[in-house]
């Protein structure tokens, strides 16, 4: 994925207790750490988080990415990651309003909008172009460099709407991993 030229590499943690799936956990991460000079972008579907953020921090995540469910205390969750010297970023679960975001904008460096509910890949795109929307026209009134991110069924067909409506990082996996050339699904993707 990093010679086939993925800008970030977007690393999935689930703990088959906030969502319905177990995957990776911080040694893993260390270990593709060697392989990759990318920026991870680590995105901890975990519950409680907290105490995993210092362990995905030295294991050489970039961006942590957490859902505000994770914890009664979603900005101090927040300072957590910066501590760390990381960027941080709030991940909006379908049914997660956008008000959520309202005392976190100003803290936070990446707004994740799950266009599926997270725990496994291969799901079908819920289409909150909507939500997307309006997410980008807060952050342009907050005036900061906020990343949008979508992640959950993006391929060539999903990804223009996504653009369209003001997504500035696309998350994709199945349409990379189920071709035999990723460098060529990845390009048609940046097309
Ligand atoms: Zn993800």
């Amino acid at each position: 994925m990093d010679e086939a030229g993925a800008d970030y590499i977007h690393i999935d943690v689930m703990d088959g207790h906030f969502v319905p799936n177990l995957t990776i956990g911080p040694v893993v991460v260390e270990s593709i750490r060697k392989v990759s000079k990318k920026i991870f972008d680590v995105h901890l579907m975990i519950a409680p988080v907290d105490p995993f953020i210092e362990g995905f921090a030295k294991a050489g995540a970039d961006i942590i990415t957490f859902h505000p469910e994770a914890g009664p205390h979603p900005h101090r969750t927040v300072q957590l990651i910066k501590s760390f010297g990381k960027k941080a970023g709030i991940s909006l679960n379908p049914a997660t309003p956008i008000d959520v975001l309202d005392y976190l904008l100003p803290e936070i460096d990446l707004v994740l909008v799950m266009t599926v509910n997270p725990g496994f890949g291969g799901q079908k795109f819920i289409p909150l172009l909507d939500k997307i929307r309006t997410i980008r026209e807060r952050i342009g009134n907050c005036g900061r460099a906020i990343d949008l991110e979508v992640d959950g069924g993006i391929n060539a067909e999903t990804a223009p709407e996504v653009i369209r409506n003001g997504a500035d990082v696309l998350v994709a996996g199945t349409a990379i991993f189920k071709e035999k050339d990723y460098r060529e699904a990845i390009q048609r993707l940046l097309n």
